[in-house]
């Protein structure tokens, strides 16, 4: 798949491909209402460009960027938020207000992260961490409502992927923003039978039946369209798709549980997901190979596992 130029899915919704990892892995969208405009989700640091770009092939100067709005604090989605609103001058950054005051002090963020994947991947997939300055950040709760000009933005807490997680509804084209909480949804494993769906569990917050509620408050709101980070935009026959990502989540939640304590326990699980991919794959008659779909979801289904290790133990701490 190649990096594809920005562009207009849904009336005043531009999806950005991010190009975070390779083409087709992490969408940012540009909102466009009749006084302004708002990036939903940033990418990394190296996104920047490209949601300038975007913006600009749609006829949006930074000026015109009223609000920059970020899903959760996981870097994927918040990674390149500091140094977006550098270049955004009139624009307030809206956090879950979990979030927030990470993206003002960066450190925490880095340091975690660090963590995982070492100083220089680190370096590699997200540049250098800016902080914003406080006075830029908006915490938006549950209920809170930004005006682009007759286009309400309304935000939903969305626990379950994240404790830190919203979810934005567009009432103008009814679809949400879903961040992380509506799955993965990759365009390559589209098939006859429409897009296929995968949870992300990553650590550390994954809490499976504050997922599904929250699925299902998505669903109430009777959404034609979900605008997925990862990636892209599904339309028509969502609750189809809310009951295929339920599957799969208890699909998770199973495997979890059967695997098998001690130190084999991660590898089995990683064995187990691959396992629930290729088969549901093959169900939904996607038009890619195992290597391919290994390929694909290599990094989800490792840090799937990881996440689901996360919850298991405060089980069984609990
Ligand atoms: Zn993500």
């Amino acid at each position: 798949m190649a990096l594809q130029p920005a562009r207009e899915v849904a009336p005043g919704v531009v999806l950005v491909d991010t190009g975070y990892i390779r083409p087709g892995l992490a969408a940012s969208w540009i909102v466009r209402g009749r006084d302004g405009a708002a990036v939903i989700e940033t990418g990394s640091a190296r996104s920047v460009p490209r949601i300038l770009e975007g913006l600009a092939a749609h006829g949006l100067g930074p000026e015109d960027v009223s609000h920059v709005v970020v899903t959760h604090v996981h870097l994927d989605h918040a990674g390149g938020a500091g140094a977006l609103m550098r270049e955004l001058p009139r624009a307030k950054l809206v956090a879950h207000p979990r979030g927030a005051r990470h993206l003002v002090d960066p450190a925490k963020l880095a340091a975690g992260t660090m963590a995982v994947y070492g100083e220089e991947r680190f370096r590699e997939l997200y540049g250098e961490l800016v902080p914003i300055p406080a006075e830029r950040v908006v915490e938006a709760g549950d209920g809170f409502v930004i005006d682009l000009g007759a286009r309400p933005l309304r935000f939903q807490d969305a626990p379950g992927h994240a404790r830190h997680h919203f979810v934005v509804l567009d009432e103008t084209s009814r679809g949400w923003f879903t961040g992380d909480t509506f799955g993965l949804s990759y365009r390559e494993t589209d098939s006859a039978k429409g897009p296929f769906l995968f949870p992300t569990t990553t650590p550390v917050q994954f809490d499976p039946d504050a997922l599904h509620a929250t699925i299902d408050r998505m669903i109430a709101a009777r959404p034609e369209r979900m605008y997925l980070t990862h990636f892209g935009m599904l339309e028509g026959r969502i609750p189809e798709a809310a009951a295929q990502l339920h599957a799969q989540i208890d699909g998770h939640v199973a495997r979890a549980r059967a695997a098998p304590e001690g130190p084999t326990r991660h590898a089995s699980l990683v064995a187990a997901l691959g396992e629930q991919l290729l088969t549901s794959l093959e169900e939904h008659e996607a038009p890619v190979t195992r290597e391919q779909a290994l390929a694909l979801f290599d990094t989800d289904l490792e840090l799937n596992a990881q996440g689901l290790e996360v919850w298991l133990d405060a089980q069984a701490n609990a």
